[in-house]
Parts: C-alpha cells; sequence; structure tokens
C-alpha cells in the first residue's frame, strides 16, 4: 500500500462540541488532528461528498497548530465531558508515526483531567499505553474496529491498517493494563461479511481478547461520493458483488445485511453467553442507576 503525501495546514478550531446526546458512545467533543486516513478502507464513509474533503486518496493534512488550540481550549471548558478520537480519521495511521499529534494531544488530556474514547484499527494506540493510564484515572476507553477476523480478507477492505490478529492483540494488552477496550463491529458489508460465521468468529475472538463490549451495526452507510469508490473497489477486489449491491440497494443510504435478524439473534445469544456488553455504559456513571444490561 502506497503511502500518501503529507500536507502541514492551519486551523481556526480543534475540539468541537457533540449536539445532543450521542447514543452510540457518549462523546460530549470530537477531535480529528488529521484530515484524511491512510487507512484506505474502501467502504469509508469520509469520503461522502457533503463532507468535501478533497483528494481524500491522495494526501492527509496535518493540522500542525492542533496542539496549541486543544491546549487554549481544553481549561475553558466548562463541561468535562468524554472527547471522541477518530470519527472522520484514524488517530493512529503512518502519520502518527511522523507527527505523534494523537499522542501529544492525549497528554494534553490527561493534564486537563478528560475522559477519552478512541477509536482505532492501530495497535500504534499501545505507544501511548503510560498515558491512557493516566488518563484511566478518569477514564480512558479504547474501542478497535474489527469487521472480520480474516486478515487476507482485511487487507482487501482495510490495505492500508493493521490486521484485525494485531488490533485483538492490542486490545488484550489494553485491559490488561486495566484499560476499558472493546470492538466497534462496523460495518458489516453485505454480500462479503453477513455470514454468520463471520459474526461468531469476530464475538469469539472478542471473547478471546478480553473485550468489554461490542458495538454493533450489521450492514453499510452508503452515499454520493463514498459510492463510486466503493464500487470501484468492489469491481477490482470482488467481481459481481457491486452488480448485487445495485439490484439490493439501488442508491439507499443504508445498505442492510441479508438475514439481518437473524445475524443480531445469533450476536445477542453469543453475547450474552460470553458476558459482552453490546453498548456502552454512561460516562459520568449515574450514582443511582443500575447497571447498563449487558444486552
Ligand atoms: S480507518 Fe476509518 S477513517 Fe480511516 S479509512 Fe478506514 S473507515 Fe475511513
Amino acid at each position: 500500500m502506497e503511502r500518501l503525501n503529507y500536507r502541514e495546514v492551519t486551523v481556526k478550531g480543534i475540539l468541537n462540541p457533540v449536539h445532543g446526546e450521542d447514543d452510540w458512545f457518549g462523546l460530549s467533543y470530537n477531535m480529528n488532528l488529521y484530515r484524511g486516513c491512510e487507512h484506505q478502507c474502501i467502504y469509508c464513509d469520509t469520503r461522502s461528498a457533503c463532507y468535501q474533503i478533497e483528494n481524500f486518496d491522495e494526501e492527509v493534512l496535518i493540522k500542525i497548530n492542533a496542539l496549541e488550540l486543544l491546549e487554549d481550549a481544553l481549561p475553558r471548558k466548562r463541561k468535562v465531558g468524554v472527547i471522541g478520537f477518530g470519527s472522520m480519521n484514524d488517530p493512529y495511521t503512518y502519520a502518527e508515526d511522523q507527527y505523534g499529534l494523537t499522542g501529544k494531544a492525549l497528554e494534553i488530556v490527561a493534564k486537563y483531567r478528560f475522559p477519552v474514547h478512541i477509536i482505532t484499527k492501530s495497535d500504534r494506540v499501545l505507544k501511548d499505553l503510560a498515558t491512557l493510564k493516566r488518563i484511566n484515572q478518569v477514564k480512558a476507553r479504547v474501542s478497535f474496529t474489527i469487521t472480520t477476523t480474516d486478515d487476507a480478507l482485511a487487507a482487501k477492505l482495510e490495505p492500508g491498517a493493521p490486521p484485525p490478529s494485531r488490533r485483538l492483540a492490542a486490545m488484550a494488552q489494553l485491559a490488561e493494563a486495566g484499560i476499558e477496550a472493546g470492538v466497534v463491529m462496523m460495518p458489516i458489508l453485505p454480500f462479503i461479511e453477513d455470514s454468520p460465521e463471520n459474526i461468531e468468529s469476530i464475538v469469539l475472538a472478542a471473547a478471546a481478547h478480553r473485550a468489554a463490549y461490542i458495538i454493533p451495526s450489521f450492514g453499510v452507510t452508503v452515499r454520493e461520493g463514498q459510492r463510486e469508490h466503493f464500487y470501484h473497489k468492489l469491481d477490482e477486489q470482488f467481481p459481481g458483488v457491486r452488480q448485487q449491491y445495485e439490484r439490493a440497494f439501488g442508491t439507499s443510504y443504508f445498505c442492510p445485511a441479508r438475514n439481518a435478524r437473524q445475524l443480531e439473534r445469533l450476536f445477542t445469544d453469543l453475547c450474552a453467553r460470553h458476558k459482552i456488553a453490546t453498548r456502552l455504559s454512561p460516562y459520568p456513571p449515574k450514582p443511582d442507576a443500575e447497571q447498563p444490561p449487558l444486552f
């Protein structure tokens, strides 16, 4: 996989408030230190025209003044809420080796005692374990996106990302260090990943690597801008599958897994059996609230 070009830019703001309740991850703020993503997943939603990110497959913008902005913004925030890393790009791609913005931003977050939730496909996150442990005095949570446990299939779908086997090993290491870690199981691509065997294999691998939770979605979202690239890659890697998408979904935004209900039942049963939660407990924990149901 060819590396992308890096271009340094200055930005006006870095910490975006999340408006309303974030039902998925309970975030209060969102932060993207890079723009563009070298993991180059063929299904990536960030290619959607609505985000207006040019040259997504060619360059990564490095927000070179991000740390300064964060250092200025955090002490002025009245609300201490969860800061999300990894909504529009992965915070741990090759660019992090060169610039280290994620690691340095986490140090600032630790200093001001904010909780974090990181979503990544990379075991590079382990380089920041010491900082995450400090943040975990408040709360640190790390989610690894796993859509298949098959490293060879993942190399076709997520060509710039470390294989799922390495993500799982990193998850176990974080859990061992006392950091809550789990799996974001999305997307599940119709016609490619929507088999009971794939779902079972993800849950079993998650259980074996100490996942506290798995957050699932049984399908994929596809929209203008993203669709063209995704279909082009389907033609290259999975001949005939694009035609199946076109017949089944037309231009629908959400493309559900085949047998989504059956897969969901299987998933729920397996998670129950292995004591894995299927949604995140809120932060801060509600004092008198009951423990969130596991399933
Ligand atoms: S890791 Fe996430 S942001 Fe990066 S290309 Fe893949 S789906 Fe897109």
